[in-house]
């Protein structure tokens, strides 16, 4: 089995468009800083056929699949939030299967699907999938390859 780790916001969770229609989102401070927005990271819409796919690789027996997501440092409701939500979305299966980390270059494994170099992600010791790239531009294509 190859260790696999997926990415939350811009890759299962519509992180950008929560934020940019938050009815604090111009007000200070968070104009300046929106991601720490308290709450904010609790009620995310899914990005389009996330969830069908990562169900098909949590169930998969080629890979042992973990969420590996970075919350922001002043925004300690995030990392209370995004355990709340893969569980909403995942039920049990995701149970224990979240890092939450600024340094995703440290976690050991084969394969990162991320959306951004940020927090590491360019680092990853593995192969690192780029979401939303000209070559995996969506699920689709990553499921292609991956399964
Ligand atoms: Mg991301």
């Amino acid at each position: 089995m190859k260790l696999l780790y997926i990415d939350l916001d811009g890759v299962v969770a519509d992180f950008v468009s929560a934020m940019n229609s938050h009815p604090s989102r111009n007000q200070p401070p968070y104009d300046l800083d929106p991601d720490t927005i308290p709450g904010l990271f609790r009620n995310l819409e899914p990005i389009k056929d996330a969830i069908a796919s990562v169900n098909k690789l949590l169930n998969s027996d080629k890979y042992e699949v973990y969420i590996l997501s970075t919350a922001p440092w002043n925004n300690p409701s995030a990392w209370t939030d995004k355990r709340l939500w893969i569980e909403e979305q995942f039920g049990d299966k995701i149970n224990r299967k979240l890092i939450l980390t600024h340094r995703k270059d440290l976690v050991k494994g084969d394969i990162l699907i991320d959306d951004r170099p940020n927090n590491g992600a360019k680092d990853f010791e593995g192969q690192w999938l780029q979401y939303g790239s000209e070559i995996y531009p969506d699920w689709n294509s990553i499921l292609k390859y991956l399964l």
